[in-house]
């Protein structure tokens, strides 16, 4: 037993009734943050996890080459400067082990294990306004109440499969990028097929290459991806990082992104010469990473026209990486602009293409018909398969939310709220259900940000909240109807004022069929989200209402 398991061992719960003052679901970044600020007000709490261990996205996602976007000097907790000064990335970005690594040493560094209930799924929710309490089951029956219930579920933490008639029939093995197995998987001397070229499939892409007799790549649509550029971790950047962290951590608050050291442009990219516009995209290029590529220019992501010039300078990069010309073609998205869908960051990802073992099958204009006992069968070829990996995402944002029956009295669920869409006030709650947060919900900046700093200001505002109540003597809180519909106008308006929208992305809820259009997170800039939530705060928690 490695050390992470024996202590995944010992934490398991024992199915007890828990009186507490405040529930966690989810006992990954954000739940394990909950818990700390909680026990910081001195209130007693629980965290209870589906999986064996913490860590949530850095449990779960344990396929070849999965790795943060985001530099591991900024994705990292920023409330204790000790262990941001002691802990040592290796590399420019942090790998799913090491991050998983990290995660664990959190939880045993405030001690955080002991009131973290693992294996225990949270099927139901359920508020009683006359005692103004939750009850939380789970699916092993532990029985938790508390007045109130904090949401860390994750808004990439249900897997989506995609209903392939005849996947039961299939012979092989199969597996998803989010659920995929602690042993790791040996691919050496496998055809293997690989289904979606989002970010997961991106980055496993080149390492499953190199390792099976052949791989098929199933591409729908294709998605932009620039190159990580990682590396180990240069030392004097880390020093000097870790010299600054304080005013980096402050300054990260400033910007849209949540991410420090990327100063805003100024210029529209229709400004500068297309000689010049090569240059500095040519530099973001070799520099690597996504955010200094979007901030190439102030209108990548508002005017199609700027968006055009970087879109295009990327799909030019792909047809002069890839030799087979229509190979290339086909790599090269044309479908929504740069930056639109989440944008990968990759290590030779392009290059594999140039592999003798790798074919790409375009499913856009030959779509999958079915699984077979030994492969895949699109509409006009069959592929034999000893192993699939379905890289196809997840039902991101508001399904693990659904998933749970989440309801007030005997009124309706939140999933029946939500049927035409979230509807919450700043992302933190939703009226008609008192005394629930949402960490990182729809409708704040979430997925578009540092999620690790997204999370800590909502906790932060969370147990700023809670202390407010305590001292005012309140017991209930909810979001008025009016807040939370001038909300949800504001977060569409700014949505629509951006190219965002115009692609089918995740972000849309367009990766599920039947799921409404709409679009989820808050890209008003992470700067502009934190003033608002402080400004509510500072004037009385505007929009919410108190009572005792
Ligand atoms: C492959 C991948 C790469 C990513 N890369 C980046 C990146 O580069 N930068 C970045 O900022 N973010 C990235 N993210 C987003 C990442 O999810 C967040 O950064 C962060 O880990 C979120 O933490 P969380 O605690 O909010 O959610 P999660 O880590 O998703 O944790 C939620 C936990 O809740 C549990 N849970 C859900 N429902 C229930 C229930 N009903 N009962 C009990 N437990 C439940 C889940 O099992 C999960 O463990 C990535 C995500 C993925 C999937």
């Amino acid at each position: 037993m490695s050390d992470v398991q024996e202590r995944e061992a010992e934490s398991a719960g024992d199915g007890r009734e828990l009186q507490l003052d405040a529930i966690v679901v989810g006992g990954g970044l954000g739940g394990l943050y909950a818990l700390h600020r909680l026990r910081g007000l001195g209130l007693t709490a629980r965290v209870f996890e589906t999986g064996s261990g913490v860590g949530g996205t850095w449990f779960w996602n344990r396929y070849p080459g999965a790795r943060c976007d985001v530099e591991s000097m900024e994705y990292s907790y920023a409330f204790d400067d000790d262990l941001q000064q002691e802990w040592k990335w290796p590399e420019r970005y942090g790998t799913q082990p090491e991050i998983l690594r990290y995660i664990n040493h959190v939880a045993d560094r405030f001690d955080l294990r002991r009131d973290v209930i693992l294996n225990a799924r949270v099927v139901s929710a359920v508020f009683d306004p006359a005692r103004a309490m939750w009850t939380v089951r789970t699916d092993r029956g532990d029985v938790a109440r508390a007045p109130f219930c904090i949401m860390a579920t994750g808004n990439l933490s249900t897997p989506r499969v995609p209903d392939f008639k005849g996947i039961e029939t299939f012979k092989g093995r199969w597996y998803h990028s989010g659920l995929w197995p602690h042993e790791g998987v040996d691919f050496s001397g496998l055809r293997v097929g690989v289904i979606g070229t989002g970010s997961s499939g991106v980055q496993m892409i080149p390492l499953i290459a190199a390792a099976a007799k052949h791989l098929h790549v199933f591409q729908r649509t294709a998605n932009f991806s620039l190159p990580a550029r990682n590396g180990p971790m240069d030392l004097e950047i880390e020093q000097t990082h870790k010299a600054e962290y304080p005013a980096r951590r402050a300054a990260a608050y400033e910007t849209p992104f949540g991410i420090a050291g990327f100063p805003p442009p100024v210029k529209s990219a229709l400004e500068a010469t297309p000689e010049e516009r090569d240059a500095k995209y040519e530099a973001k290029w070799a520099e690597g990473g996504s955010i200094s590529f979007l901030y190439s220019y102030n209108d990548l992501l508002v005017n199609q026209a700027a968006n055009d010039t970087a879109s295009e300078f990327v799909r030019d990069k792909i047809r002069s990486i890839v030799r087979d010309p229509a190979v290339a073609e086909l790599l090269a998205p044309k479908d929504h602009p740069i930056g639109t869908k989440r944008l990968c960051l990759d290590t030779n990802y392009y290059e594999t293409y140039n592999r003798d073992n790798v074919t790409l099958v375009d499913v856009g204009s030959s779509p999958i018909q079915e699984i077979t006992a030994t492969g895949v069968r699109t509409a006009d070829a069959e592929y034999e398969l000893d192993a699939i990996v379905f890289a196809t995402g997840f039902d991101a944002m508001t399904g693990a939310l659904r998933e749970i029956d989440i309801r007030v009295g005997n009124g309706p669920t939140l999933a029946e709220t939500w049927a035409g869409g979230p509807v919450t006030y700043l992302g933190l709650m939703v009226s008609g259900f008192p005394n629930m947060f949402t960490i990182t919900g729809p409708g704040s900046p979430s997925v578009k940000t540092q999620m690790i700093v997204a999370i800590e200001q909502h906790m932060d505002w969370i147990a700023d909240c809670l202390a407010a109540m305590r001292a005012r003597g309140m017991r209930r809180i909810e979001p008025s109807v009016e807040a939370e519909r001038d909300w949800v106008r504001h977060v569409n308006e700014i949505a629509d004022g951006t190219l965002y929208p115009l692609a089918n992305s995740w972000y849309v809820g367009a990766n599920i069929p039947g799921k409404p259009r709409v679009f989820m997170p808050y890209v008003g800039g992470f700067a502009l989200y934190k003033k608002t939530c402080d400004a509510v705060a500072e004037n009385g928690y505007e929009g919410f209402v108190m009572s005792r």
